[in-house]
């Protein structure tokens, strides 16, 4: 009998890819994403114990140089990839460092997701962190599925908070458990899909278990057992079900509605729930797309493309990953891959896959993996990668730094390290480094002002080069175009001060205030300014 190898490839690795799901968790710091990551990843039995990430986290500061930073301030600057199995299901979480201090890196993680986990401390309701990273899923209309944390405490009323989430990130809730009481008296949520009480029991810190489950919001255990509460959600259902919005699949996946749960990480509780809804409702990898046309995480053709460059990861291989999101097709370890930009292949020897923050050796890898590629310097943030089809993915941005600084050198021989150290930083995607088009000092640009911090660290680590940050009167910057090249020649000739190039050779304004920068726009219609640039 003749056996068609060709199409069993293909349904292969179509189920490969069915099977996949591909998400970050956004939230404010504290709000419980390490908690519930760690929950998580014990679902998946890829830790045995809760504490694990943590633990892990601070042996790793403790062994490498510039991330004794984190350790210092306590968080994560540099974010990691876990895959754990779940049932049938391959399960990608990628971590989105969530302190103040962020960097350009938890947007672009965001750009490699097919879908987030938005975790809110119902205490606090939507704070700040939130909504910019929700902003940043708002460009791709990045499907959200939500959870109020820490119902284990006094928190705010349930329908406030979804009125919050409504008003100011601007996105419709479908609520799909309601909380029964919350503090002292939390007893449970009521599945308003299941119409099943899924009962509280407390402490259940550190061992995956099986809450309570009793059908039906008028079962006599329920009102025998809280009598009290359960008149209350009787009531707060029905008008529930009167004043919000049934789930509509559709609408999630276009990214205009997100399922809410209710629940509390810390207890492991609802978070069976979220597994649920992220394998059942969330989208499997999603077609992306590149220069010229749509590619489909189905095609037999690997493709990919890098988010992030990390240094150090392991102190003993001083060396660089980058992150690469597969966007189609079956990766074998040993394989041929064409570098785009630099139209030259390279055979992958040793990728590394992240099993639960273990760095592994990745076999193979399809459509919504994350694969680590040794770099020692080649490849940059947005650097595409395919079977040898002209392939860029676009859609992987620089964003206009809200921070600046002017480097200034402490010893001026070390000039041609510093600039040799900038510029793989900037390739890195660690800071944007400008340079004015009259001379001078080169300027930095930052999203987050922990972001200086690293690279100081790393000059002074990894290039020897001492140099000190100065501040600058630049508060923003944009991206330049013009329609002609006429109107181009007079704009640079009449603002050459404030016109610098960065890492990339691309041209940009560098405002002193936004009052100016908004005179300028006005000035200048046929000039286009760009909050945000493609890579590569
Ligand atoms: P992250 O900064 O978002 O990663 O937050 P963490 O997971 O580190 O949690 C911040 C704090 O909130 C920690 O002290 C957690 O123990 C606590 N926490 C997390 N989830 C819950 C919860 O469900 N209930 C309560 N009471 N505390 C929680």
């Amino acid at each position: 009998m003749e056996v068609n190898l060709a199409s069993a490839d293909t349904e292969n690795i179509r189920d490969e890819m069915l099977r996949r799901r591909t998400f970050a968790i956004i939230s404010h710091p504290d709000a419980g994403k390490t908690t519930l990551t760690e929950k998580l990843l014990l679902f998946g039995g890829a830790i045995q114990l809760a504490g694990t990430v943590k633990a892990r986290k601070s042996a790793r500061h403790a062994t490498s140089d510039w991330m004794a930073i984190e350790k210092a301030r306590g968080i994560s600057v540099a974010s990691s990839v876990m895959q754990f199995v779940y049932g049938e299901h391959v399960i990608n979480l990628l971590d989105t460092p969530g302190h103040q201090d962020f960097s350009e890196d938890t947007y672009r993680v965001l750009t490699a997701v097919d879908s987030a986990l938005m975790v809110i401390d119902s205490g606090n309701g939507v704070e700040a962190q939130t909504i910019k990273l929700l902003e940043v899923c708002r460009l791709r209309d990045t499907p959200i599925i939500t959870f109020m944390n820490k119902f284990d405490r006094e928190s705010r009323d349930p329908m406030e908070l979804l009125d919050e989430v409504e008003s100011v990130l601007g996105i419709q809730c479908a609520p799909i458990t309601w909380p029964i009481g919350m503090g002292k008296r939390f007893r449970g949520v009521y599945h308003l899909l299941r119409d099943e009480v899924l009962v509280f029991a407390p402490g259940q810190e550190s061992r995956e278990q099986e809450f309570e489950r009793i059908q039906g919001i008028d079962h006599p255990e329920l009102l025998r057992r809280f009598p009290d509460e359960m008149a209350e959600l009787a009531e707060q259902v029905e008008l529930v079900r009167g004043a919000s919005h049934p789930f509509d699949l559709q609408a999630f996946l276009a990214g205009r509605q997100t399922p809410v749960f209710f629940g509390s990480a810390i207890n492991n509780f609802g978070v069976r729930e979220l597994l649920a809804a992220l394998i059942d409702w969330a989208p499997p990898p999603q077609p992306r797309e590149a220069s010229g046309r749509m590619v489909e995480p189905a095609e037999n053709a690997f493709s990919g493309f890098v988010f992030k460059i990390q240094a150090n990861m392991d102190p003993q291989h001083r060396d660089r990953v980058a992150f690469l999101r597969v966007c189609s097709g079956h990766f074998t370890r040993g394989m041929r891959i064409r570098h785009l930009r630099l139209g030259r292949d390279i055979q992958v020897h040793n990728p590394i896959t992240f099993l639960a923050q273990e760095r592994e050796l990745v076999e193979e890898a399809y459509a919504g993996d994350i694969i680590g590629l040794h770099n020692h310097g080649s490849i940059q943030i947005g650097d595409s990668f395919s079977q040898g089809e002209a392939l860029q993915f676009t859609g992987i941005p620089y964003f206009a730094p809200e921070l600046f600084r002017r480097v200034r050198l402490k010893n001026p021989l070390k000039a041609k390290q510093l600039q040799k150290g900038l510029q793989q930083l900037a390739e890195e995607g660690a800071t944007q480094v400008f340079r004015r088009l009259q001379g001078g000092d080169p300027i930095l640009g930052a999203v987050g002002s922990l972001q200086f911090d690293v690279v100081a660290e790393r000059l002074r680590g990894e290039y020897a080069v001492e140099a000190v940050f100065e501040p600058v009167t630049v508060q923003t910057a944009r991206w330049i175009e013009a329609e002609d090249d006429k109107t181009l020649a007079d704009f640079t000739r009449k603002h050459e001060e404030q016109l610098a190039e960065d890492a990339g050779g691309r041209l940009a304004y560098l405002a002193p205030s936004r009052v100016n920068l908004d005179l300028t726009m006005e000035r200048w219609p046929k000039v286009r300014f760009h909050a945000t640039r493609e890579h590569a």
